[in-house]
């Protein structure tokens, strides 16, 4: 049977992590829109400009721009058994365009579709964005207060350098909790309505996240 998941939750709710073990646990891949998008805006391509300007105001987008680079990304050969799709949808247009690729691309198969809700205090999430920094050679994900390296400013796992996404500041932040309090949020009723949301309490450390996550997820 073919897996989809997805995910929803506020910024820095533990998304990135949590999805990445998962996507290694079922053997899938990890399909990321915000890592999409930030090696579109590498590339130095049209639609990596057009990304940026609303990337760095915090806002989403455009669907016609994410939606080609999704139809593309789950078309490819790797994710014929599924995907673990972290960062899409984030609108209720978005999450139609889904249910439409799906249907395009799952014609007769059998699909096990979940969605997980990362439900969490968004208290603590602006400070966990601040301190939260990456590896530019392997994307792992740290953060200077919860989740340091043994060296500072070196990857444990590869011995790259560490780099902060340039929208991970307080401002940046602050309009991206607004985003998606605006635009994402309303898919929790969305996808409770179908019958296919579970909710994932996503407070405590990454280990106790990560049992609680597999439970729901058998
Ligand atoms: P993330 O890495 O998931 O925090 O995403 C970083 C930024 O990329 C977001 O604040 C949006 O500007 C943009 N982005 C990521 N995913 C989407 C999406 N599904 N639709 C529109 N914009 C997105």
């Amino acid at each position: 049977m073919k897996k989809e998941f997805i995910f929803l939750g506020p910024p820095a709710c533990g998304k990135g992590t949590q999805t990445s073990m998962l996507a290694k646990h079922f053997n899938l891949p990890h399909v990321d829109t915000g890592s999409l998008l930030r090696a579109e805006i590498a590339s130095g391509s049209e639609n990596g400009k057009i990304a940026k300007s609303f990337i760095d105001k915090g806002q989403l987008v455009p669907v016609w721009l994410v939606g080609e680079i999704i139809k593309n990304r789950l078309s490819m050969d790797d994710c014929k058994n599924g995907y673990i799709l972290d960062g899409f949808p984030r609108s209720e247009e978005q999450a139609d365009m889904l249910t439409k690729i799906n249907k395009e691309l799952d014609d007769g198969i059998d699909v096990d579709f979940q969605a997980i809700y990362f439900d969490i205090d968004e208290s603590v999430l602006i400070s966990r964005i601040v301190n939260r920094r990456s590896c530019k050679d392997c994307g792992e994900i740290y953060n200077l207060k919860y989740k340091p390296t043994k060296v500072e400013g070196v990857c444990d796992l590869c011995g790259g350098a560490l780099i902060q996404r340039k929208d991970d500041n307080e401002e940046t932040a602050h309009a991206r909790f607004d985003t998606y309090f605006k635009e994402t949020a309303p898919l929790i009723e969305y996808y409770q309505k179908q019958g296919v949301l579970k909710d994932l309490k996503a407070d405590g450390s990454i280990k106790e996240v990560w049992q609680r996550l597999l439970e729901i997820v058998k």
